[in-house]
């Protein structure tokens, strides 16, 4: 696998080449949102500026352009998940509105009393509230699946927790908060044993790893464009067609109907469906663009890169005493979380010191309270990478990071609170 060259990928990302504080930007909250290269900046632009129309309803040419464009995202985004056909495939806002629809559409038309949903101790909140509102509303309940000290899942509780009442799993295939990565293929091979589907939350996987819904079974799997090098406030939900041909729509209005009479309305068949209302048509755009650079440079590659990236950034953060690495799972993509415990520096100080050295990373809880519970913390500094990162920019975090401690072991000693050895 040739290894890639960082600084001709660094070039095709604008932002890379701007400052924070004086300081060249170190993008390193990756996780959070990618950045976007020229290409799909280009893409979306040459949309609004040359393209542009409302879908699906003009006979005129432009409109036909734009539906075509919006269709052809859809066939790209069929192709990079190995979907069985593109009207499996829906666009919506984000991973959050994917999960929201299938937790409302599916679980408010099938889920009984008494049904279970299995959700991960990892899950990102979008991941949890969606299911806690329908099992609510169903009357049914939500049983958790335990992960142990280093973050990865426990399969044998995850196996005594299934059961034929278990109706739904819910999982991310990467956590945003450790990077654990999941063994979401047999997980969903055991689900289906007792009847049970699998809903694959992939927003932390599909920008550093191939992605092959049929091979891996899922049901229902989703992602968002922000995290894969493009636009926000684009998703996608992959469903297989007999399930989501089987489900209420999600919303109703335009573009999702067959025939509306004040008596009665009938549905438009997939993806249609699914999608009421004028939808972010450059963001589809945007969307397949992004899909279609991350493919040009090789999601092997991408991932390789990444994962040497993430082991330099462990060897180098396990170094310095004082810091806490959460989260040492098996197998991990891309997110490295850790806390401040010697000195201890609150995680919102470490992100405003590392931003006023022009460094990004995210704090906080990842929208993950019910992980940060069960690690007995509040709160993490998180570095995630992408594929534009290179190991000065580990580097300059880990160099950044000692330096704080320093200072703080410094502060400590002047201000008498004793502050280890000085
Ligand atoms: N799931 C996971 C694992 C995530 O990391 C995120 C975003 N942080 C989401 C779901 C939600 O994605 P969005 O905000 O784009 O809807």
């Amino acid at each position: 696998l040739a290894s890639l060259d960082v600084a001709a990928i660094r070039a095709q990302f604008p932002i890379l080449g701007t400052s924070v504080n004086g300081r060249p930007l170190t993008y390193l909250d990756s996780a959070a949102s990618t950045q976007q290269p020229e290409s799909v900046i280009a893409a979306v632009s040459d949309y609004h500026r040359l393209h542009h129309a409302n879908i699906h309803r003009g006979v005129y040419q432009l409109s036909q352009t734009s539906t075509r464009m919006y269709e052809e995202a859809r066939v790209v985004v069929a192709d990079f998940l190995n979907a069985a056909e593109p009207a499996e495939c829906l666009f919506t806002r984000g991973a959050t509105e994917s999960i929201n629809l299938v937790a409302s559409s599916w679980g408010g038309g099938f889920l009984n009393p008494g049904d279970e949903i299995l959700i991960s101790n990892l899950e990102h909140h979008s991941n949890i509230v969606p299911w806690q509102m329908v099992a609510q509303s169903r009357g049914a309940v939500i049983k958790v699946i335990p992960i142990d000290d280093a973050g990865d899942i426990d399969l044998d509780a995850y196996r005594r927790l299934l059961s034929p009442r278990t109706r739904m799993v819910a999982v991310n295939q990467v956590s945003n908060a450790l990077g654990t990565i999941n063994p979401v293929g047999e997980m969903i091979r055991e689900a289906h044993a007792v009847g049970a589907l699998v809903l694959v939350d992939g927003a932390q996987w599909v920008a550093h790893g191939a992605t092959d819904v049929q091979a891996l079974d899922a049901d229902f799997y989703v992602f968002s464009g922000h995290k894969i090098y493009g636009p926000t406030g684009i998703g996608v939900l992959y469903g297989k067609r007999a399930l989501l041909d089987a489900m209420p729509p999600y919303q109703g209005g335009g573009d999702m109907i067959e025939r509306v009479t004040f008596a009665e309305t009938t549905y438009a068949p997939l993806p249609n469906k699914f999608e009421a209302g004028t939808p972010y048509i450059s963001g589809a755009v945007g969307l397949a663009a992004a899909i279609g650079w991350v493919r040009s440079v090789g999601l092997d590659r991408i991932g390789a890169h990444e994962q040497r990236l993430l082991c330099h950034a462990t060897e180098r953060l396990q170094a310095i005493p004082g810091l806490e690495i959460k989260g040492t799972a098996r197998r991990k993509s891309g997110a490295l979380s850790w806390v401040m415990v010697d000195p201890p520096i609150a995680t919102l100080d470490v992100g405003a010191g590392l931003d006023l050295r022009g460094i990004c990373v995210r704090t906080g809880h990842h929208c993950c309270q019910p992980l940060m519970d069960r690690l007995g913390v509040s709160s993490t500094a998180r570095a995630s990478v992408g594929v534009y990162n290179s190991l000065e920019d580990v580097d300059r975090l880990a160099d950044t990071l000692i330096e704080m401690v320093e200072e703080e072991r410094v502060k400590a000693a002047r201000s008498g609170r004793g502050g280890a050895g000085l």
